[in-house]
């Protein structure tokens, strides 16, 4: 039998690949879903739907359709009960592709029960060993996107980035299906990366996506691939990891039984301890990724400094979407100078990013330095999409362009350096230099 799965990129994928078949599973990912999926996607969904939904339907059917058949197979999904119409997507796959054909099954398991919630169905077994393989191929496929975009702006041999993180994907893969652990995997990763060589000495304006889920995470058509054209234009994308997103999840689990505490002190505390020692272990597994990586990729951040920081604006108990994190997010992004631009992407239709935007008006208003802009995706009118960031676009290229100047007038002309993509750069540019490096390109 094979588990069929997707939604997260590609990298991510290769990696849960080989965790499953340790686990004893045939597993197949998905391709990027594109916009032929979400046509097929529109025509076989309920009306009304946000258009994820369509992209990820479609895509189901636009692949059980190029394979011409679906007997032994089981589609495997993170449910949830909502608020938004995340909640709504297991029951929208099933009725698609049982109209569309495919007698598939659709197995899901709760994305914020499933700590305490193990199961077996169709001879799958969801229980700790599962879920925590699942984080551990995240996290790493996280660690070396967080450095593909670090990197992939600065190349100075084109493609050698993109070379870098095909060949990542393919050891994590082959690590993760031989048990050998992903330490050892993210060891040899690090060692391929230098052989890249890169430019760091050329300003180009950071920019933030972030946003809806599956808008800021895609990297095919849904956001009309964004971090590679930002790149194109001359910026550095920063990308958001998937593993905010468990933290997330798991801190709003915990404020949950904080709130209900006062009921059954005994039951509380023990759910709450095992939520905290999740926390603490996923938190841990990054830092310790990140450690073998150079301490390239970010840290993870601080779910508390986002709900101080969004809590003036937006209600943290809101939950559906990314919630307060985008708020949170923006604010951080800018207070701490880590990007010169924050775009937030939502999909046509979306509840929570829409509530998000509604507060984002103040928010610019407050921080007063920030470039920011709030962006729909539809599937269509991708013109009018990239055309509203440009406008935003260059307002950052003259403002990291002018750090750059100022900063070439206090160490005097800065020759171009060419660095292996995991050295730092070389002595005599550590001092002066470094401060505006570690605005910009933190090593
Ligand atoms: S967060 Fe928005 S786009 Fe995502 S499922 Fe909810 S309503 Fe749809």
């Amino acid at each position: 039998m094979k588990i069929i799965f997707g939604g997260l990129p590609a990298v991510h994928q290769k990696a849960i690949k080989g965790a499953m078949e340790f686990l004893g599973y045939n597993a197949v990912p998905l391709p990027e879903p594109d916009n032929e999926a979400l046509k097929i996607g529109k025509e076989y969904c309920n009306r009304g739907q946000c258009n994820p939904t369509y992209y990820t339907t479609g895509n189901l059917i636009k692949f059980f359709r190029q394979q011409g058949k679906a007997d032994d197979c089981v589609v495997l999904t993170v449910g949830s009960c909502g608020p938004c119409r995340f909640g709504m997507y297991e029951m929208e796959y099933r009725k698609a592709l049982k109209e569309a054909g495919f007698n598939v099954p659709v197995i899901t398991f709760n994305q914020s029960e499933a700590l305490n919630n193990e199961f077996e169905d169709h001879g799958i077994k969801i229980n700790r060993d599962f879920v925590v393989s699942l984080i551990k191929s995240i996290v790493a496929g996280d660690l070396v996107n967080d450095i593909y975009y670090k990197i992939k702006p600065y190349e100075a041999v084109s493609g050698s980035t993109d070379e870098w993180r095909e060949n990542a994907g393919e050891i994590l893969y082959e690590f993760m299906r031989k048990g050998r652990g992903f330490e050892e995997a993210l060891r040899e990763i690090y060692r391929n990366l230098s052989e890249i060589e890169v430019n760091f000495l050329q300003p180009k304006p950071k920019v933030k996506i972030m946003g809806e889920f599956f808008a800021q995470t895609t990297e095919g058509d849904g956001n009309y691939r964004l971090a590679q054209w930002l790149i194109d234009e001359g910026a550095e994308p920063i990308v958001e990891p998937v593993t905010t997103w468990i933290d997330y999840i798991l801190w709003e689990k915990e404020r949950n039984i904080k709130e209900r505490m006062f009921k059954d002190r005994f039951r509380f505390l023990k759910e709450m301890m095992i939520v905290r020692i999740f926390t603490y272990y996923v938190r841990y597994l990054y830092s310790k990724g990140r450690k073998i990586l150079g301490n390239i990729p970010s840290p993870l951040k601080d779910q508390g400094l986002i709900e101080k920081y969004a809590k003036d604006y937006y209600n943290p108990g809101l939950t559906g979407g990314e919630g307060h994190m985008e708020v949170g997010k923006h604010i951080y992004m800018i207070k701490h100078k880590k990007a010169h631009m924050v775009i937030s992407v939502k999909p046509f239709g979306c509840m929570p990013s829409t509530q998000s935007d509604g507060v984002q008006t103040k928010v610019v208003e407050d921080l007063g330095d920030t470039i920011f802009i709030s962006v729909e995706t539809s599937g269509d009118a991708e013109a009018n999409f990239k055309s509203r960031i440009m406008m935003k676009l260059y307002e950052a290229k003259m403002k990291a362009f002018e750090e750059y100047e100022s900063l070439k007038r206090k160490v005097g002309n800065i020759k171009v350096v060419y660095t292996m993509a995991n050295k730092k750069l070389p002595e005599r540019f550590v001092t002066t230099a470094c401060n505006y490096l570690s605005t910009l390109h933190p090593l």
